[in-house]
C-alpha cells in the first residue's frame, strides 16, 4: 500500500532542547527492526528554534518530515494533523519530551503486527515525580468522568500509541473540533493492547500544562463525552420547584390559621440568593455546551499549515 512500514507523530511545542534526544533515541531503537520508517514532527506553533531544529534534522535525514503551524493550535490539533498526513501502515503517537519510551515501540509494533490488536495503548502505573495535588485532582477527574460518561477513560493512559491503518481511519472519521483524544479512543472502540510502564519524568524543556490549562481541558473532556451535567442542572431545578410548593403551601396555610404578621426578612433574602446562586450554576452549564456547539457550527479548519517538509 504505502512505502512506510511505521510513521511515528511526535508534536512539538517549545521543544528545541528535546528534539535532537528523542531523535537520537528512535533511531537508535527503530534502525536494529526490518522496518522502513518516517518520522513527521508538527511543530505547533513553537516561539523557541524549534523548526530550525527540525528544518536541520529533515535535511540531513530524509525519514524526517514536519508540518509548521502558523500559531499555536494545541497538542490535539498537532496530532490529528500528523495522523492525517502519515502514509505508515502503523502508526505511532508519542511525545516530545522522552516521557514516551521508544524502546516499548518493537513490542507495541509485534502486537498490532499479529493482527490480534488494532492499537497498543500504554498506561503509567506510577505518577512519581507529579505534584501530588496534581495527582488528587487528576484522580477526581478519572472517577467524576467515570460516574458521568459511557466511555471508561483510563487513568493513567497515555496518547503514546501504536495504530494500526483501521483504527486510524476510525479516529479520522470522527471530525469533531473539541477533540478530547481521552475520551476519544475509548468511544472507537477496537482491541487494544496496554503496556504498563512507570513514569517517567520530562527530560528537557518544561511542561505546557499549566493546573488552569488542565482544570480547562477536563471541562472539555466533560462537556464533550456526557450531557449529564445538563440532566444535574434540570434534576436540581426540579427540586428547589418542589420545595417551593412545600414552602407556598405552608406559607398560605400559615396565613390563614395565624394571620400576616410581617416578618420573615431573613429567609427571604435567603430563599432569593439559594435561588439566584442556582440559576447562575445552571445557566453556566449551559453555556459550557452553546460555547462547544458554537465552536462546532462555525468548522474552522483545525489548524493552519505555515510550512511543510
Ligand atoms: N504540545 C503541543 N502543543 C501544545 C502543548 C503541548 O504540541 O500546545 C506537545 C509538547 O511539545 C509535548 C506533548 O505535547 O510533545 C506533551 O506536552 P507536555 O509534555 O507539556 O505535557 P505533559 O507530559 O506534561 O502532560
Ligand atoms: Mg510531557
Amino acid at each position: 500500500m504505502s512505502n512506510v512500514d511505521v510513521s511515528l507523530i511526535i508534536p512539538c511545542f517549545n521543544e528545541e532542547a528535546s528534539v535532537p534526544p528523542i531523535f537520537d533515541e528512535i533511531k537508535k531503537t527503530l534502525t536494529p527492526i526490518d522496518k522502513s520508517f518516517e518520522i513527521l514532527f508538527i511543530d505547533d506553533g513553537s516561539r523557541d528554534n524549534t523548526l530550525a531544529v527540525l528544518r536541520s534534522l529533515a535535511s540531513l535525514d530524509s525519514a524526517v518530515h514536519f508540518i509548521s503551524f502558523s500559531r499555536n493550535f494545541g497538542k490535539e490539533a498537532a496530532l490529528l494533523a500528523g495522523l492525517q498526513a502519515a502514509q505508515g501502515d502503523y502508526i505511532v503517537t508519542m511525545d516530545a519530551d522522552g516521557q514516551d519510551p521508544p524502546s516499548l515501540i518493537p513490542g507495541m509494533l509485534d502486537a498490532v503486527a499479529s493482527g490480534e490488536f488494532d492499537c497498543a495503548g500504554t498506561r503509567r502505573v506510577t505518577r512519581k515525580g507529579e505534584p501530588a495535588i496534581r495527582s488528587f485532582f487528576a484522580g477526581r477527574f478519572y472517577s467524576l468522568m467515570k460516574k458521568i460518561s459511557d466511555i471508561e477513560v483510563l487513568n493513567g493512559a497515555r496518547d503514546f500509541r501504536l495504530m494500526n491503518r483501521k483504527y486510524l481511519l476510525a479516529l479520522l472519521e470522527l471530525q469533531e473540533r473539541n477533540r478530547f483524544s481521552k475520551g476519544i479512543f475509548p468511544w472507537i472502540g477496537f482491541k487494544i493492547k496496554w503496556f504498563e510502564y512507570e513514569n517517567i519524568e520530562r527530560k528537557k524543556g518544561k511542561t505546557k500544562w499549566s493546573f488552569w490549562r488542565l482544570f480547562l481541558y477536563s471541562l472539555d473532556g466533560m462537556t464533550a463525552f456526557s450531557s449529564k451535567p445538563l440532566a444535574i442542572a434540570s434534576l436540581t431545578g426540579f427540586l428547589i420547584f418542589l420545595a417551593s410548593v412545600a414552602s407556598i403551601a405552608f406559607i398560605v396555610i400559615r396565613k390563614l390559621i395565624w394571620g400576616d404578621p410581617v416578618s420573615g426578612w431573613t429567609s427571604t433574602v435567603c430563599i432569593i440568593l439559594f435561588c439566584s446562586g442556582v440559576q447562575l450554576f445552571t445557566t453556566g452549564i449551559l453555556g459550557q455546551y452553546a460555547a462547544k456547539i458554537y465552536t462546532e457550527v462555525k468548522h474552522r479548519p483545525h489548524y493552519l499549515i505555515r510550512e511543510a517538509q
